[in-house]
């Protein structure tokens, strides 16, 4: 479908703030993927309000652990 090439996508199936208060997005292959730092200031305002957090749910993110074991 698509090269890949920055990482094996999975999808959002949940957020949760960290302890510094940073959203974090649950990956459905159980990764974990800061939301706010990918690449250097992007920031995803939506992930500050619970719209943009539903509106986002399902949406693939290139999960950087995934791609480390795939590539192994
Ligand atoms: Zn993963």
């Amino acid at each position: 479908m698509n090269s890949q090439s920055t990482g094996t996508l999975k999808k959002i199936v949940g957020f949760h703030m960290d302890e510094n208060r940073d959203w974090v997005a649950d990956l459905e292959c159980g990764h974990q993927k800061h939301v706010r730092n990918d690449p250097p200031y992007t920031e995803h305002h939506w992930v500050t309000t619970a719209q943009g957090r539903l509106e986002h749910m399902g949406q693939e993110l290139s999960c950087s652990a995934c791609r480390l074991i795939s590539s192994r």
